[in-house]
């Protein structure tokens, strides 16, 4: 993995850097583990390449330069094969900038000085200064209108080692965004991709008027598959068309965002839930317009949304508000715990400890006096997890029963969210 360090004095822009880089405004952000909790840590993508950043910002205490923050810095720098040093040249450079300078030199480490806040070409006179630390060219940017993001990258990657194999290709995570006109999809589509990082792509060979958007987040790729759907919006009048174009999306698509508004949930809100259950595939339900429910209602509603949803009851939730841009990061997040959840595996010996278990302790279906006895269980398949369970008798596995066996599997086996298939063979 590569890793990437940023340093600088406060308020030289590098936490609007690292968000900028990482994902977006909220960037998906580890604690840094170690012995300082004040710097962080995130994923980037670039050029298919992951990427390890660490912004110290949270180390400065203020413009002096301390051996105390040095000695953390050094920790959260460990193992960086380049260090972004930002600086703010309208702001004029200061002693503190200089000792700092002096210390990355000693480190050894490269150093890509960069230029933060140019926000025009007019800015760009303030650069000279900048080659008075030593480090070559400056690299100008604007971390906060996104500009020189990519210049600022290539310079970074002529300092990381090749990689010796070829790199596999970052498999996206493939999304639809479903759901009745209105409901918000288009202002939720604009709200995850307005980073200006984002891709859309005509995706040749499908329907013909689709539009695919590609982006990356917290160092995984996405795609939004058909937004043209989502963008041209249907006649109510037209539903079936509607539900036609969000079953073929689904097709097309490994995770589904189900948006609904708490206030309108109806027969077009059942169909798509059935058909994101139908496909097998991890379904968020994305409760949009979460602002305009009063406060004193929201027991009620989420009660509500428990009754009208409650055939996809497994499938998480998350509140968003479009417009003032809440929860988006949620969305995001939430799907990539899904998705790695839905492709995972469990060992045979886990599941039949488990088995065992759960026979000890719970009753199972009775017919007549005979029991339904299950002999041993094991994992056929991913996405969707699909289990197939030997028992004596197939026929006394009721609907019922099987819901509250899925469940517990989600429960216990760490596959919550997720739906998971049982596939039952008779054995003698
Ligand atoms: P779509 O048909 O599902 O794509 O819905 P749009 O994104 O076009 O949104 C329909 C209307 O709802 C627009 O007027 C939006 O401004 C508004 N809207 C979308 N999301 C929210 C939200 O979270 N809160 C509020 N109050 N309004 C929203």
């Amino acid at each position: 993995m590569h890793k990437v360090a940023i340093v600088g004095r406060p308020n030289v822009g590098k936490s609007s850097l690292f968000n900028r880089l990482v994902g977006r405004r909220e960037a998906v952000v580890a604690d840094f583990p170690g012995v300082t909790r004040d710097a962080k840590e995130g994923t980037m993508l670039y050029q298919n390449h992951r990427i390890t950043l660490v912004d110290t910002g949270g180390l400065w205490s203020g413009d002096e330069w301390e051996a105390a923050i040095r000695e953390k810095a050094e920790w959260a720098m460990e193992g960086a094969q380049a260090v972004i040093f930002v600086l703010d040249p309208r702001e004029g450079l200061s002693a503190a900038d200089y000792e700092v300078a002096d210390w990355l030199r000693r480190l050894g480490t490269p150093v890509i000085v960069v230029a933060n806040k140019i926000d025009s070409q007019k800015h760009e006179v303030y650069l000279a200064e900048l080659w008075g630390l030593g480090f070559g060219d400056p690299v100008p940017i604007s971390a906060e209108h996104a500009r020189g993001l990519d210049d600022l990258m290539d310079r970074v990657m002529t300092h990381l080692p090749e990689d010796d194999e070829d790199v596999p290709e970052i498999a996206p995570i493939r999304i639809s965004l479903i759901g009745r006109p209105n409901v918000g999809k288009s202002s939720l589509l604009n709200a995850i991709v307005q980073s200006d990082r984002a891709i859309v792509a005509d995706q040749p060979g499908t329907t013909r008027d689709s539009l695919d958007v590609e982006w990356d987040y917290g160092g995984q790729r996405f795609v939004l598959v058909d937004t043209a759907g989502i963008r041209k919006k249907p006649d109510t009048a037209i539903e079936d068309y509607a539900i036609q174009r969000s079953q073929a999306a689904i097709g097309r698509s490994d995770l589904i965002w189900l948006v609904v508004n708490a206030d309108e949930l109806g027969d077009h809100e059942l169909k798509l839930a059935n058909l994101a259950y139908d496909s097998g595939k991890p379904v968020i339900v994305v409760v949009n317009k979460w602002d305009l429910i009063p406060d004193a209602d929201l027991k009620s509603t989420e009660k509500d949304l428990n009754q009208k949803l409650h055939h996809i009851s497994y499938a998480p939730r998350v509140y968003t508000s479009a417009i003032n841009d809440y929860g988006i990061h949620d969305m995001l997040a939430e799907a990539m715990k899904l998705h790695d959840k839905w492709q995972s595996r469990v060992p045979t010996s886990e599941l039949n400890r488990w088995l065992e278990v759960w026979q000890m302790r719970q009753s199972v279906p009775n017919f007549h006096g005979k029991k339904l006895r299950m002999y041993f269980m094991t994992q056929v398949e991913t996405a969707p997890p699909t289990f197939a369970i030997f028992c004596n008798r197939a026929d006394f596995v009721t609907r019922a029963y099987e819901g509250f066996l899925q469940n517990r599997i989600r429960e216990d086996l760490s596959l919550a969210g997720i739906p998971v298939r049982l596939k039952w063979k008779e054995k003698g």
